[in-house]
Parts: structure tokens; sequence; C-alpha cells
């Protein structure tokens, strides 16, 4: 499948760099990169800018996740985060610190965020499956090895 309006990525090794196009979803977008090449476990790590991004705070106490929506223009400082899989399916666990133009920054679990200029991705395959399952007293999709 093409899907080059996506993204556009050289291999070396194990290795990818990835390029996501301006206006794409992020977090879509690196899933679509991970089917395409068959990559169910590996990791992330990417810079770039957004300018709108839903982050996930997961509070232990009350198990509850609480959502937050951020719009304008914000550096991602740094991204990191871990391919797996998940009832089969691709499973993505990323952490995003997004540099807002008063240098502050905004940190959290990363849902969904929108490219306002270059998104630069590195991502390895670690070349097997690596399965999560839910974890109902943590109620949390952890790794099951
Ligand atoms: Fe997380």
């Amino acid at each position: 499948m093409d899907n080059s309006e996506i993204y556009s990525c050289r291999q070396s090794a194990g290795r990818y760099a990835v390029s996501i196009r301006n206006r794409q979803e992020i977090v879509s977008a690196l899933a679509t990169f991970c089917k395409d090449k068959n990559i169910r476990s590996g990791e992330i790590s990417g810079i770039g800018a957004v300018d709108k991004a839903v982050l996930r705070f997961f509070n232990p106490q009350t198990k509850q996740y609480v959502d937050r929506t951020f719009t304008g223009q914000m550096e991602i400082a740094g991204l990191a985060g871990n391919i797996s899989t998940l009832d089969g399916e691709i499973y993505l666990h990323l952490h995003i610190t997004l540099g807002c133009e008063d240098y502050s920054a905004k940190a959290g679990h990363l849902l969904s965020a929108v490219l306002s200029g270059a998104g630069e991705f590195f991502i390895t395959d670690f070349g097997t499956e690596l399965k999560r399952t839910f974890d109902p007293d943590l109620r949390l999709n952890c790794y099951d090895f």
C-alpha cells in the first residue's frame, strides 16, 4: 500500500528514519508505518513541531485517565516510545515533551498530535513480537513476558 502522502522513510539495517508529512496526525501515521513494515516490537524516538496535541495523565489512585488538549505552536522537545501488540494489533506506547513559545513545557502520554512543520522519527525494529495484556489490578496494558 502506498502511504507516501503520510510519510517517507529510509532504512539502514534494522533502523528506519521516518519523515512524517506536515499536517498528519503523528500517532496514526506511526501506526501506519509500523503496519506497513510489519514492525511488532521496537523503539521510537522523534523531534519536530505540532500545533495541537492531546495528552493523557494516568492517576494511579483513581485508576482514571485525564485527557487534555493543547493548541498553539509547540516543539516536540522529545518523543519516546515503544511498539508492541495488544490482541494481535500494533500498539504504540508514546510519551512526549512539548516546548511552548514561552519556553515552558507540557508533557505526558501522547494520544494524538497534528504536525505543524517537520516530524523526524527514528524507529528500531526489535525483530520479534512483544505482547501486552490488560492488567486488571493496575488497569493498564502491560508487557506480558
Ligand atoms: Fe504511558
